[in-house]
């Protein structure tokens, strides 16, 4: 039969597991077996403890029995006794009445069957019967009036038994009877009615193996009586175990009857008289109640616990079978999901493998095509821009070609992985093949934000390779962006117009960007282009500052000057900055140009000091990008520490879009530049919207008026009035004053009566190299003549 465990059974042995289910089944049995043996050490205690009892209460039983039968035989005895007194009176022959009491005690006694009296020569003086007297009986009372009392027990004899079966319950006893002086004058024989004197215990139960004998001291059998009656005895039988001698009385456990079987005797020999009383009675018998009992409990627990056992292992096999079966399930289930978690792999490696370039692990053209028509759907929705450019390196077969597939393929995973550092996360980047890469700006607030990510781009790209297998390679990309909705409303039109805008870049040169849209590429084409070189101009030093004097009114001293950057380009020119700072603000590339600028100035304040050259301040300009940047006061503080320059040689000058743009980073900034001992002034001041009120909460000590109002001072009373007032207001908030633009001596005027401090324009000096910036300082004063 199997075992079937119910459903919640069984599921809390699949939660169990199998480990543990065999756990479980190991202490349940051991406890079961362990409570089972206790069981059985409780039961046989208890059996062998009722088994002493039983005996112990048998023993007992017999011994009060052996006491009573010993004092009754004593009694009888005893009236044996009494009547061989009254016989004495009967043997003198004094008293006539003696031989009618005797009678009178017999009649009155019925335990004797007949008394006897015998003088010294054994004549019968007195019968209570008529009977014969055994010549075995005469010669019997002869030598017993001749034996001496013995020690401790009273004189009374045993007659030898009858021989006949019928009389075999008549016991002769011998009682002395006294003289005069004490000394044996005949024999009393009483013939005593041993069935009578047994059969008054006739009513207590000895059990069917229960025996009472009556031994003479030397063992031979007197009488015995078992319950089916008085066994009759031949003379001369004896109790073949010989009961201990010295012991009056007592029990003992042996085979007294060497019949192979155990007996509980108790012995016990009445008072003074030659006699014991035995009782005894079979162990087997006195046990066979406690056999029975124990037979029948033993059967019972036996029984119950070959049920325990059985059921314990039906249950343990059941619950081994199930756990086997868990096991296997459980191995099946984990061989399943194995199986599954492969095929997922194999599956997700599939997927990757047709959807991703191996070299770069981008995706390659059919996923591109998907995302691409998936983000298009969403673009529709969000009424964002979205830019998908179409790029390829310029050359790239060349680099092939000369240094191998191996370095060209290292060329693409660096490009790939430089593209993934400009973009934003959100951004698409695929390899559509070759050195083609396509690349989607997703969700753009403004259209033009794909020009500056664009420029990034090739900014970054244009960055050597420095150790491509041992090779540094200068590589540039091409690049053509179409713009969504602008430039088509589906990938297939949007990657055509990409494209076509790539060719476009391409034939414009290496290193381009262009727009499929041509009202967006930017107007002069020469100077965007200069834009994109920027970075290696920086690095190749083509920049270089020209200095323009500021001039104090009071005195036409020159009190500082102003930094300006120009573009020394080696095949254009000069570049003045506003051709390229704009530009460079857009890519990122103005936080290079800030350092190179800070780092050229402080340069040449050292070099001036080296020459012995009178030092004035020297103010440079910095962009609301830099102001951005949290770490700029301490690389300043690092060039003044390195040129060994105070704090008061440099001024800063912040356009007012500076203060418009997240102000919180840009005050801090300002706050830790004033620490440093650095003016700052607030250049093309008016050009913006920032009231007094607010400039006042700034560490700001200049105010630069824009060269806007300065122009038309002399024509327009408006400009006049406001630069009167601007300085008005300065001077209050305990600023300094200076003009820029100045070109003409009317403005000059103008602004000296208006009480402007500095000026600084064409009229003086137009921004000029270090050494003639040098000479100018060297001038007494710069006074117009
Ligand atoms: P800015 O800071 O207001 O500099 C003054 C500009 O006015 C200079 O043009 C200067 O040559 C010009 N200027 C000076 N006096 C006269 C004058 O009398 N008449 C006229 N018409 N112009 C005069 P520049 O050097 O072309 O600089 C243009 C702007 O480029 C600067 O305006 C400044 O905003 C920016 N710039 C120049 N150098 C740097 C630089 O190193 N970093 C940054 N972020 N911007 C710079
Ligand atoms: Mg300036
Ligand atoms: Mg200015």
């Amino acid at each position: 039969m199997r075992l079937h465990f119910s459903s919640p059974f069984r599921a809390w042995l699949d939660a169990l597991g199998a480990q543990r289910a065999r756990l479980l089944l190991l202490v349940s049995g051991s406890v079961s077996l362990g409570l089972l043996a206790l069981v059985w050490s409780f039961t046989w205690q208890r059996l062998e403890s009722e088994k002493a009892l039983t005996r112990a209460n048998a023993q007992v039983q017999q011994q009060n029995l052996t006491a009573i039968i010993s004092e009754n035989l004593t009694q009888v005895l005893d009236r044996g006794r009494l009547m061989a007194i009254t016989a004495e009176s009967c043997l003198d022959g004094q008293d006539k009445g003696a031989g009618a009491r005797l009678s009178a005690m017999i009649a009155a006694d019925r335990i004797f069957l007949r008394v006897a009296l015998y003088d010294e020569q054994l004549r019968q003086v007195y019968a209570s019967s008529s009977g014969r007297d055994e010549p075995e009986l005469l010669t019997a009372m002869a030598e017993f009036l001749r034996t001496p009392a013995s020690q401790g027990v009273a004189r009374l004899g045993l007659a030898p038994l009858p021989l006949a079966n019928e009389q075999a319950w008549q016991i002769p006893l011998m009682v002395p009877v006294l003289g005069p002086r004490d000394q044996p004058a005949g024999v009393l024989l009483l013939v005593l009615d041993l069935g009578y004197f047994l059969r008054l215990y006739h009513h207590i139960d000895i059990g069917r193996t229960g025996r009472i004998q009556v031994l003479r001291l030397d063992g031979q059998v007197v009488a015995e009586a078992r319950q089916e009656g008085l066994v009759l005895q031949s003379a001369g039988a004896r109790n073949p175990n010989l009961l201990p001698v010295n012991q009056p009385q007592g029990a003992m456990e042996a085979d007294l009857y060497r019949d192979g079987r155990t007996h509980l005797s108790n012995y016990q020999q009445p008072h003074q008289m030659p006699f014991r009383v035995v009782v005894s009675r079979e162990m087997g018998d006195i046990l066979a109640v406690h056999q029975a009992t124990r037979d029948r409990f033993l059967g019972v627990l036996s029984l119950v616990s070959a049920l325990f056992l059985g059921a314990s292992l039906w249950v343990t096999q059941g619950i081994r079978r199930q756990a086997r079966y868990t096991a296997a399930l459980a191995q099946a289930d984990h061989d399943n999901r194995a199986l599954i978690t492969q095929l997922e792999d194999e599956k997700r490696r599939a997927f990757v493998m047709a959807s991703h370039d191996p070299l770069t692990g981008l995706p390659n053209r059919r996923m591109f095509n998907e995302l691409l028509s998936s983000h298009l759907q969403q673009a529709k929705r969000n009424r964002k821009h979205y830019a998908l450019m179409y790029m390829d390196l310029d050359h790239f077969k060349q680099v092939n070609d000369t240094l191998g597939h191996h370095v060209g393929d290292l060329l693409l995973q660096a490009v790939s992985k430089r593209l993934r550092t400009v973009l934003r996360d959100s951004d698409l980047i695929a390899r559509l093949g070759g050195d083609e890469f396509a690349i989607l700006l997703t969700a753009l607030e403004r259209a033009d934000d794909a020009a500056v990510v664009a420029a990034k781009i090739v900014s970054e790209l244009c960055k050597p390779y420095l150790d491509l297998d041992g090779h540094e390679i200068q590589a540039s990309p091409s690049i053509g962006v179409a713009l969504f909705p602008r430039d088509g409303h589906d990938t297939d039109a949007l990657c055509r117009n990409a494209d076509a805008a790539m060719y476009q870049s391409k034939r414009a040169g290496r290193g381009h960007y262009t727009f499929y849209d041509a009202s967006l590429n930017p107007a002069d084409a020469r100077l965007f282009n200069l834009a994109q070189r920027l970075p290696r101009a920086i690095a190749e030093g083509e920049l270089v500052l020209h200095f323009q004097p500021k001039v104090n009114l009071s005195d036409y001293q020159i009190s500082g000057f102003e930094a300006l950057v120009r573009w020394q380009h080696p095949e254009h020119g000069l570049i003045y900055p506003n051709d390229f700072i704009p530009l460079a603000e857009r890519t990122g590339a103005i936080l290079e140009l800030g350092d190179w600028v800070a780092e050229a100035c402080c340069q040449q304040l050292a070099s001036w000091r080296k020459q012995g050259q009178r030092l004035v301040p020297i103010a440079f300009n910095v962009s609301a990008i830099q102001l951005h940047d949290s770490l700029l006061p301490e690389r300043i503080a690092q060039l003044l520490t390195r040129y060994e320059l105070d704090g008061t040689l440099l001024q800063v000058e912040i356009t007012e879009t500076c203060l418009v743009e997240s102000m919180d980073v840009a005050n801090t900034v300002l706050h830790q530049l004033e620490q440093l001992g650095i003016h700052i002034a607030l250049d093309d001041y008016g050009s913006g919207f920032s009231s007094l009120a607010y400039v006042r909460t700034l560490p700001i000590h200049c105010l630069k008026i824009d060269r806007g109002f300065i122009h038309d001072i002399r024509n327009s009373p408006d400009d006049a009035v406001i630069v009167s007032s601007i300085i008005t207001l300065a001077h209050n908030l305990k600023m300094c004053v200076v003009a820029e633009g100045v070109e003409l001596v009317d403005q000059l005027v103008h602004l000296k009566t208006a009480g402007c401090d500095q000026v600084q324009g064409y009229f003086f000096s137009r921004p000029v190299p270090a050494d003639e910036a040098s000479s100018l300082l060297n001038r007494p004063s710069l006074a117009p003549t």
